[in-house]
């Protein structure tokens, strides 16, 4: 503890160092490594000619200043060669590891790769740039694993379970129907939400296909994944082609967001951080063990000037280097708000559109107070962060805790001021019940901009299988209409909407609940569903997209802006919540009002709605119903989203 306090007090006194450039500094002529290890008594950097086995080429010391810094400069062109660093502190030896820094590693992430950037970049690469928005509300974002997306053999694509296959145009299934980039393309979304690909830890990288792993267990948080590539043996590979996945999606206008998982280590004995500067990076308890909010073992404590220094570089450089589009925080709620708030600013001078979102929880309980951390009901302190709405998930489906737990979509009753609270985006709104808002309704966000609407996601089961074991009788064309109904409550609510791959191609994972190293036949998107009424319904969705991106009304971007323009149909009718939107201004082919109502009932249901000539718009042939007569009612499907046009 006295070292930890030591280095605190010393950060506090000058803090200028928290600019200087740690890890590898590549040039032609000489490479440096930095490190920082207070505690450390020496640093060995060894070079070698492979990223495993191979020759050991070069050993030096590292030089210490009085700040814990080690530093060593080789004069000689090291493009391609491999690095570890060995430290020794407290009489010890720790692990040879490449540096916490390392940019990219050999096979398995056990040593570093010292690179020229330039050398990895794919063609055309300096006139790639980031996704530019005007709203964050106008973001639509698609979560999907690399590997699962094209493993299927029925993909169309050539590298399959690859970042290269995500780079594959004009694919198709067996059908005829588009898979892969293409279809990302027909759906329209904006941001591909991709599951961990920086590199991890419980997957061999040398026989990756006898195993399976999502990739939250860390190892290298500066290196991609090594079984994404095409080899994981040289450490450049993976880096172009990642690259070229880059500038495939963003030549399509999609961004790409990238899971990123600093809050824990995958190996708990022997992570890279303790190797370096022992405790220094964790949460500890009182008695010295380690704090385990993250129910992984460990907790990072972003708070700790170094530490905070670590994400901010991190994050920094895969803005800089792979123009990444914003960042889905797992277990946001273990990070303090501070350093949240510093990340946000510091990330949005490189792009101010840059999205940034969370789980504002936890796995387990902190040692950091939680006023102090990045939690949901801390959302409006954060700093154009946005949270996942697990009140809108619980609110759609039901809640996640139970198997037989059922929701809106799936027929629950008396649930109206919920869904009413989901669609304006869990904020404020005249027309919910202050009754339902004192009992359960708390409110937690300023904007619609801070709340991200989903219904399901990589955790838990896919919402086909949740439908399949809460209504266990129901055929497929009735759980379809009840995923539509998911997906226009989804598309057409105020907030951020984000959908778990295969939403729209009735993905199944046959029953398994956590799938996070389950094999392929679990876990991969299956092409060859994509047919028929799997199409139909891929279709549907395609066309509340494009409906949510013409109309703005759906995307606004502020509780007033809310109130003012959203108002819900006052006709009760149990199981059916309707609102207009008003148009700030006339939309072509939308008129000056759009109405849209959601009908959880098995029957049609006639709700009254003010006196006017709607016209149903019908969301499949994406056209307008002809012969409107001017009336005071709809009629709405059983289980279903209906949506009419003030023309
Ligand atoms: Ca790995």
């Amino acid at each position: 503890m006295t070292t930890l306090e030591t280095t605190n007090h010393n950060a506090n006194r000058s803090l200028s160092f928290l600019n200087k450039k740690l890890g590898i500094s590549y040039r032609e002529k000489v490479t440096t490594i930095s490190i920082w290890a207070p505690s450390a008594e020496n640093v060995i950097w060894r070079i070698y000619d492979k990223g495993t086995a191979g020759r050991l080429v070069i050993e030096t010391k590292l030089n210490r200043d009085n700040d814990g810094f080690w530093e060593a400069s080789i004069q000689k062109d090291l493009h391609g060669f491999y690095y570890t660093i060995q430290v020794k502190n407290h009489g010890k030896w720790l692990d040879e590891i490449p540096d916490i820094y390392a940019y990219s590693t050999g096979v398995n992430g056990h040593r570093g790769v010292i690179f020229d950037p330039l050398k990895t970049n794919p063609p055309e690469w300096e006139k790639d740039t980031f996704i530019s928005l005007e709203s964050y509300t106008d973001a639509v974002i698609y979560e999907m694993n690399i590997r699962d997306f094209t493993k299927h053999p029925d993909s169309g694509v050539e590298h399959q379970g690859l970042f290269l296959g995500l780079t594959e145009e004009a694919t198709h299934n067996s059908y005829g129907e588009s898979t892969a980039l293409s279809h990302l393309e027909d759906l329209g979304i904006s941001h591909a939400h991709l599951l961990p690909v920086s590199d991890y830890c419980k997957l061999d990288e040398r026989t990756p296909n006898e195993g399976y792993n999502w990739g939250y267990d860390p190892l290298n948080f500066n290196t991609l994944e090594g079984s994404y590539a095409t080899t994981p043996y040289d450490g450049l590979k993976r880096v172009t082609e990642f690259k070229q996945l880059v500038s495939t999606l963003h030549k399509k206008d999609i961004g790409v967001v990238l899971d990123v998982v600093y809050n824990h280590t995958g190996l708990i004995e022997g992570n890279y951080f303790d190797q370096t500067e022992p405790g220094y990076f964790f949460r500890h308890k009182e008695d010295g063990s380690l704090s385990n909010a993250s129910g992984c073992g460990n907790e990072f404590a972003s708070e700790k000037h170094m530490a905070r220094k670590y994400l901010i570089d991190s994050l920094k450089y895969w803005c800089e280097e792979y123009h990444i589009d914003g960042f889905r925080f797992d277990l946001m709620g273990i990070y303090d708000l501070e350093t949240m708030n510093i990340i946000a600013t510091t990330l949005r001078e490189i792009n101010p559109s840059i999205l940034l979102y969370g789980e504002g929880w936890t796995a387990d309980t902190s040692v950091l107070e939680e006023s102090k951390r990045a939690v949901k009901k801390n959302t409006t302190l954060l700093n154009q962060i946005a949270c996942f709405s697990d009140d809108f998930r619980d609110t759609v489906k039901g809640s996640q805790f139970s198997d037989t737990s059922i929701g809106f979509i799936s027929g629950m009753r008396g649930q109206e001021e919920d869904l009413k609270k989901a669609i304006v985006g869990g904020l404020s709104h005249p027309q919910i019940d202050p009754e339902y808002l004192k009992d359960k309704g708390y409110l937690w966000a300023n904007n619609p901009t801070q709340v991200v609407n989903y219904f399901s996601c990589h955790d838990d089961y896919t919402i086909y299988d949740k439908l399949k074991i809460t209504l266990p009788l129901e055929e497929d064309n009735m759980i379809i209409n009840r995923i539509k109904l998911a997906m226009a409550i989804n598309m057409l609510s105020q907030g951020i909407p984000f959908f778990h791959s295969g939403v729209e191609l009735l993905r199944t994972k046959k029953g398994v609940r956590n799938s996070y190293n389950s094999p392929d036949f679990i876990n991969q998107i299956v092409w060859s569903r994509k047919k028929g009424h799997v199409a139909s319904l891929s279709k549907y969705v395609e066309h509340l997209i494009q409906l949510r991106k013409e109309v703005n009304s759906f995307r606004l971007q502020r509780e007033d802006e809310i109130i003012q323009r959203l108002h819900f149909v006052e006709d009760y009718k149990q199981g059916v919540v309707s609102f207009i939107l008003n148009h700030k201004e006339l939309i072509p082919g939308f008129g000056n009002k759009i109405l849209v109502a959601f009908n959880n009932n098995n029957e049609i249901i006639e709700q009254e709605v003010p006196h006017a000539s709607w016209a149903r718009f019908d969301l499949l042939k994406y056209e307008v119903a002809p012969h409107v007569i001017p009336s005071n009612k709809i009629s709405l499907s059983p289980v279903s989203a209906n949506i009419f046009i003030l023309l």
